[in-house]
């Protein structure tokens, strides 16, 4: 059994691959989010789909590098060992020309997006000296390979992860560390309502014109990315809704 670290499992693409690592019986799962209640909601549909799946979760907020450090060291002794480091927490806030952007948005996504993966993984490293097939896996995104219109400096974050993406693999090399970026298009989850803090009328006119991915389909790339034998790592998958330019 690989043990695989999920952040920001309580919604959208992290549950997803809570739901289908669950259901393939090779994986044990530790969560964590801010939303504790989303978690134990999940935690109870991956026993009813999953009954032999053992799962941990915890509050986190991976903005605070404290929290960090003290959680993952007083993880119970038994989950300990990492496996597996799914990097998903993050977040897009705000969609306005750069004059018009809000301080407070740009601190959220860089917070998260950039700083709150790199505390994580500071510390998840170490607890994957023991493992035998130990990979990191980075939530990029197709704003961290081109710009779009008002999407500054969430395209500068996902572009930071890109860039920490390839850091990792050379620093990590000599410790056997895979290292993948999986960088999705449009894919259907909280985050545009989060991005648009709560308008669900324009979250989801986002989506008008062409069918988004589901968590579930970037979950299932997932498992096929984790899937590959020893020897083969998948550096960068971009994945896009077809009918999305
Ligand atoms: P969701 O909003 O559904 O999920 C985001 C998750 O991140 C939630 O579980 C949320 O949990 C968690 N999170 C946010 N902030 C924090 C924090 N400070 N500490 C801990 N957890 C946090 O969106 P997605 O599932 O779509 O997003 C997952 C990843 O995929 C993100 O990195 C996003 O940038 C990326 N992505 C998404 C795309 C899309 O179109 N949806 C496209 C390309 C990339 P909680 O609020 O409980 O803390």
């Amino acid at each position: 059994m690989r043990t695989v670290f999920i952040t920001g499992a309580s919604s959208g693409i992290g549950a997803a691959c809570a739901a289908v690592l669950a259901r393939e019986g090779k994986y044990r799962l530790l969560l964590c989010a801010r939303r504790l209640q989303r978690l134990e909601e999940l935690q109870q549909q991956l026993h009813e789909i999953a009954p032999q799946c053992e799962t941990y979760i915890f509050e986190l907020d991976v903005r605070n590098a404290e929290e960090v450090e003290q959680k993952l060291q007083q993880l119970p002794a038994e989950w300990q060992s990492i496996d597996v480091l799914l990097n998903n927490a993050g977040l897009s806030q705000g969609l306005d020309p750069i004059h018009r952007g809000d301080i407070g948005d740009w601190d959220r996504m860089i917070d998260t997006n950039v700083k709150g993966l790199l505390y994580v993984t500071r510390q998840v490293i170490p607890l994957m000296e023991s493992s035998q097939a130990p990979h990191i896996i980075n939530l990029g995104s197709i704003a961290g390979k081109e710009v779009y219109p008002n999407g500054n400096v969430y395209c500068a974050t996902k572009h930071a992860v890109d860039a920490l993406t390839q850091a990792m693999r050379i620093d990590l090399l000599e410790k056997g560390i895979k290292v993948t970026s999986v960088d999705p298009g449009m894919v259907e989850t909280e985050f545009s309502e989060v991005r648009f803090k709560g308008d669900k009328e324009r979250a989801k006119n986002v989506y008008q014109g062409l069918t988004p991915l589901s968590g579930i389909d970037i979950a299932e790339i997932i498992a096929f990315v984790l899937s590959r034998p020893a020897h083969v790592n998948i550096n960068d998958l971009l994945v896009m809704p077809t009918a999305q330019a």
